[in-house]
C-alpha cells in the first residue's frame, strides 16, 4: 500500500564532473556503481527514468577552442562524444545489476547506440527501461542541460532533477560567502535575474518557457538520487 509516485516520468541529468568522483581516471566505477544501485531502487516502484549524462570530465568544447586549430563547433562535438563514452560506461554499470538500459545518441553512431527516436524513447520508458541520452543535442553551441531541459520536454516528462557537487541553489556564491543560504524553493526569474549559476541561461529558460520543475541536488550524499527520483524533498526546487 505504497502512496502513489510523486512522479511517474523524470528526466535524470549527470553531469561529467559527477561522474568523474574523486577517481584519477575520467570516470569513477564506485560512481557509476551507486548511482546504478539508487536507480534500481526506485525502479521498482513503477517510475519511468531517462537519464541525460554530461561530458565536462572528459572533454569540454569552449576550453579547447583555438587549440591545435580547433574551431568551437569540431570542439563541441568532441565534447558531446565525450558525453557517449560515459553514456556507455553508465549503461554497462546498470546492465551488470540488471537494469534494462538502452542509449540513444542525438547523432547517428549506429555500432554502438540506437538513433535518437523521441517515440521509440517514451516506448522504451513505458517498458520499465532506463534510456540514456547521450551526444547532448547534437548540435555545437549547446550544452548537456540544455539537452536535459529539451529532452524532459520532448518526453513530457514531469521534472528535471539535475544532480551536481553541491546541496543546491545559494543566494549567493557559497565559495565566495561562507554565510550563503542554501534555498529551499526560487522561482525562475530569481535564478535568471540574480545571475545564479545552477544551468546556463538556454536551459534555464528553456524549462522556464515549458513550466519545467527543476530540483538541483547533491549527488554525493547517499541515497539522494532515489529521494530526488520519488519526489521526497531534497536540494532546491526552481519552479515558476
Ligand atoms: N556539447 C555540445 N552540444 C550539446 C551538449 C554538449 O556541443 O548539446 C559539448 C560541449 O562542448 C560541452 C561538452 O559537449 O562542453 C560536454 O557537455 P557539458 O559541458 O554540458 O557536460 P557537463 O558539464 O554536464 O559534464
Amino acid at each position: 500500500n505504497n502512496p502513489p509516485n510523486k512522479w511517474k516520468r523524470v528526466l535524470l541529468k549527470i553531469s561529467g564532473e559527477a561522474l568523474a568522483g574523486d577517481c584519477t581516471q575520467n570516470i569513477d566505477p564506485k560512481v557509476t556503481m551507486s548511482i546504478a544501485r539508487e536507480v534500481a531502487s526506485v525502479i521498482k516502484l513503477g517510475i519511468e527514468i531517462a537519464i541525460v549524462v554530461g561530458g565536462g570530465n572528459i572533454f569540454r568544447g569552449a576550453s579547447w577552442e583555438g587549440c591545435s586549430g580547433l574551431d568551437r563547433s569540431s570542439a563541441d562535438y568532441i565534447g558531446m562524444l565525450a558525453t557517449v563514452m560515459n553514456a556507455m560506461f553508465l549503461q554497462a554499470t546498470m546492465e551488470s545489476i540488471g537494469i534494462p538500459t538502452r542509449v540513444q545518441t542525438a547523432f547517428l553512431m549506429s555500432e554502438v547506440a540506437e538513433p535518437y527516436i523521441r517515440r521509440r524513447a517514451v516506448r522504451h520508458l513505458e517498458k520499465g527501461r532506463v534510456v540514456i541520452f547521450a551526444a547532448g543535442t547534437g548540435n555545437p553551441f549547446f550544452t548537456t542541460d540544455t539537452a536535459a531541459a529539451l529532452r524532459c520536454a520532448e518526453i513530457n516528462a514531469e521534472v528535471l532533477l539535475k544532480a551536481t557537487n553541491v546541496d543546491g541553489v545559494y543566494d549567493e556564491d557559497p565559495k565566495c560567502n561562507a554565510n550563503a543560504h542554501l534555498l529551499n524553493t526560487i522561482d525562475y526569474h530569481d535564478v535568471t535575474s540574480k545571475d545564479l549559476s545552477v544551468m546556463d541561461m538556454t536551459a534555464i529558460t528553456l524549462c522556464q518557457e515549458n513550466d519545467i520543475p527543476v530540483v538541483v541536488f547533491n549527488l554525493t550524499k547517499p541515497g539522494n538520487i532515489a529521494k530526488a527520483i520519488v519526489g521526497e524533498r531534497v536540494g532546491t526546487l526552481i519552479s515558476r
